[in-house]
């Protein structure tokens, strides 16, 4: 027998191996193994079991893992290739979630348990004899732990006790599981509103045949959780397994509580801050079937869980669904639509502020909308003010707070309410620059500004992490009338302190939050009210459900909007419209503040009104006039490396070959530099292939990627299929 073996590493192609004799009934398509490559030993996938290679002298393979997949996944294994096709890369790269390093490499977690024997206690000693009495009558097993704690036992003791067969020993398995699946669970069942109970009813309907993928657009605070929840109960009624995509649950443990209250302990949850101990547990749980729903971030998507009945996308506009930066570039909300067509599973996207995508696709029938127009309870939407800064300035206010909102905050803090302030700007200041010659701050590996970070008065670059000490003087002239400008979040941090002095202030941004649980506690603090403001990037947009927060303030609304990017309207619409989300739920009315330069923009204008539909009729003409999506399907092709001339070169023959390989229906935009023009001391040129369909776009991007293989030395090609991000 010879296995077909694919890696997740930069190694194209497939490799045979030969399946030695122990392995032969365990392995199947998908199943981890570690074999002999040149030199080393590397862990790949099986992708295929034949007869015979054509290859002699095949090498064994040494190990296998067979805890990640089991032969009822294989229908799986089409996704996969659809993935790997679909978005220009190996196929062995699609299995990473899988084969990572440290996932495959731990067994599981063994304890030692002891029961207690009570055979011969002559041989004992005096005080051994004493303690083996205070042992009668126990019948469970008990941990060392236990021992020590409530015998007061020694390790000594233990091992004296079980070598004179007192006490059994024998070991078990522990699970690894992140702290937010220990927590006790209360089982209250909600009652549906009459629009939720109908939505519910809806895609109930559909379960065991083929559907469309449902559209769920329900403002927030209508309930949508308590819809999934439902629909997920229906399927697991029918022996049937769910994976739920939420965007970064670390960020919502109490997403995570408000399922398992609901469905009970057969959980797991996958995201980005679990140790490789509970991400192996978490795997083998699924693919054992132990945990039949996976509740998780972008790679849940893939967990090799069979027979699974529903995948609902929560946020499905939400940019985290795409993986921009690591083959395979997938969006796992596209990547569950097939994958619902693959496995016959019902597919529920749900948001407030759907992608255009969505809606669009919605709208012309292919996916089938539900609305939630409401919000539970009493709750109404909030108010919200817009705040003209350009006016303000005029007024001669320069700080980064406008009159109105410093009033509005003052108020709710008198009267014992909390807020939520967003500014979406790391560090102190955006940049330096030198009063005298004008001289400013650039990453010598990237062409940004180095931004200016107050603790350990540091410069950073935040494409590649660069930092060095800010200078007193300036390098160029000498003059020391260094300027900071622009307000990061630090600055913001200190102003307000100076503001509102008593005041309970947090603040939340990569810079606070880079410690495990630091979120969390974060999140923690602020629920518990012993925090009074929340001051955050767009962290604290996601999903936070917080009674006591009657005020959002927005306080530089249109930062996202100087990006050149044909979908900043349709972003800044969405973080917008998701942070006054925040304000007022329950029994308030809350209200939101909105400072822009901008009031007139039409983003800014929807929110406002919390017109999503208003906004997108606006933005959708644009769109078409220009051809982008969702009226056509983009791929982009960039070209990287040091030598500016190795790229560019490079860069226009693949050009030419992509506009050799698109007829009709196609057009190539470029080569031109990137808007991040070098990034890691790398240049970069990219192209734009805007296709009629996603076969069109497929095709013209094969004809690049024999070109891509082969490029030179010290340069890259990366494809990216349906690309967020333009930079
Ligand atoms: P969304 O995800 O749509 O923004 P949520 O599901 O978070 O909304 O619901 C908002 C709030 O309203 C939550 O506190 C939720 O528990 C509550 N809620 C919604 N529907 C019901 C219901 N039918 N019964 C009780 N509480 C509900
Ligand atoms: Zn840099």
């Amino acid at each position: 027998m010879v296995a077909r073996v694919a890696f997740p590493m930069a190694i194209p192609g497939l490799y045979d191996y030969h399946v030695p004799r122990h392995l032969e009934k365990v392995l199947v398509p998908g199943t981890p193994v570690r074999v002999p490559l040149r030199t080393r030993r590397v862990w790949g996938v099986v992708v295929a079991i034949v007869p015979r290679s054509k290859i002699r002298e095949l090498k064994d393979i040494l190990d296998a893992r067979t805890s990640h997949w089991t032969d009822k996944s294989r229908s799986l294994i089409k996704l996969y290739e659809w993935m790997a096709a679909y978005y220009h890369c190996g196929l062995g790269r699609v299995f990473r979630p899988l084969v990572r390093k440290g996932v495959v490499d731990l067994g599981a977690k063994k304890e030692a348990v002891y029961t207690v024997a009570g055979v011969d206690t002559g041989s004992l000693s005096p005080r051994q004899r004493e303690s083996a009495a205070r042992l009668a009558g126990e019948t469970g097993v008990l941990t060392k732990q236990q021992l020590a704690g409530r015998f007061g036992f020694s390790d000594h003791m233990i091992r004296a006790l079980t070598n004179a067969g007192v006490l059994t020993r024998t070991c078990r398995k522990v699970l690894r599981e992140p702290d937010e699946l220990r927590h006790e669970t209360s089982d209250e069942r909600v009652r549906l509103t009459d629009e939720q109970e109908d939505a519910v009813r809806r895609i109930r309907r559909s379960f065991g045949g083929p559907s469309k993928p449902f559209l769920v657009y329900g403002i927030t605070g209508s309930g949508k959780t308590h819809v999934y929840i439902e629909i997920a109960r229906t399927c697991l009624e029918q022996g049937r397994c769910v994976i739920i995509l939420v965007p970064e649950i670390s960020l919502t443990p109490q997403t995570i509580r408000r399922f398992r209250d609901a469905l009970g302990n057969t959980i797991a949850v996958v995201h980005s801050r679990m140790s490789d101990g509970e991400r192996r547990d978490s795997l083998e749980e699924i693919v054992s079937g132990r945990k039949k729903v996976a509740i998780g971030v972008r790679s849940a998507v893939l967990a090799p869980m069979e027979n699974v009945g529903l995948i609902v996308v929560d946020e499905e506009h939400d940019q985290s669904y795409k993986q921009g930066d690591l083959e395979p570039r997938y969006n796992a909300r596209d990547v569950a639509v097939m994958r619902g067509h693959f496995q016959n599973a019902v597919v529920v996207l749900g948001s407030a502020t759907p992608s255009f995508e969505s809606f669009h696709n919605a709208l012309s029938g292919k996916y089938e909308m539900i609305r939630l127009a409401r919000r539970f309870g009493e709750a109404s939407l909030p108010r919200v003010e817009l705040v003209d800064m350009n006016q303000e300035h005029r007024r001669g206010n320069w700080t980064f707070l406008s009159t109105y909102l410093r009033e509005r905050i003052g108020d709710t803090l008198a009267g014992d309410r909390q807020v939520i302030l967003l500014l979406n700007r790391r560090g102190f200041s955006v940049s330096l620059i030198c009063k005298n010659c004008g001289h400013t701050y650039t990453c010598p590996n990237c062409s940004v500004h180095l931004v200016y970070h107050r603790a350990g008065a540091i410069l950073r670059c935040h494409q590649c992490g660069h930092s060095q000490h800010a200078p007193d003087t300036c390098p160029r002239c000498r003059g020391d009338q260094i300027k900071y400008a622009g307000t990061g979040i630090q600055k913001a941090e200190e102003h307000l302190r100076e503001v509102f002095p008593a005041a309970r202030i947090l603040r939340m941004d990569q810079d606070t939050t880079r410690g495990k649980g630091k979120h969390v506690s974060i999140l923690g603090t602020f629920a518990d009210r012993k925090a009074d403001i929340l001051l955050g990037t767009q962290m604290v947009a996601k999903g936070l459900d917080f009674p006591g927060v009657q005020l959002v303030g927005v306080l530089q609304a249109d930062i996202g909007l100087h990006f050149p990017d044909f979908r900043a309207s349709e972003r800044t619409f969405q973080l917008l419209a998701q942070v006054a989300g925040r304000a007022g739920r329950k029994d308030s009315l809350g209200e939101v503040v909105v400072q822009t330069y901008m009031p007139e923009e039409p983003g800014i204008q929807a929110t406002r009104s919390h017109d999503y539909e208003g906004f997108f009729a606006h933005e959708i003409d644009a769109r078409k006039g220009l051809q982008y999506p969702p009226f056509s399907r983009l791929g982009r092709v960039i070209v990287q490396g040091e030598s500016e001339r190795a790229v560019k070169s490079l860069a226009e023959k693949l050009a030419r070959a992509l506009r050799k390989a698109g007829g009709d229906g196609v057009t190539v935009l470029g080569p031109s530099p990137a808007v991040l023009a070098r990034v890691k001391r790398a240049y970069r040129h990219a192209c734009l292939v805007k296709a009629g369909s996603p076969r069109m776009l497929q095709a013209v991007l094969d004809a690049v990627r024999q070109g891509a293989s082969k490029a030179p030395p010290g340069v890259k090609v990366t494809i990216d299929v349906d690309p967020l991000d333009m930079l």
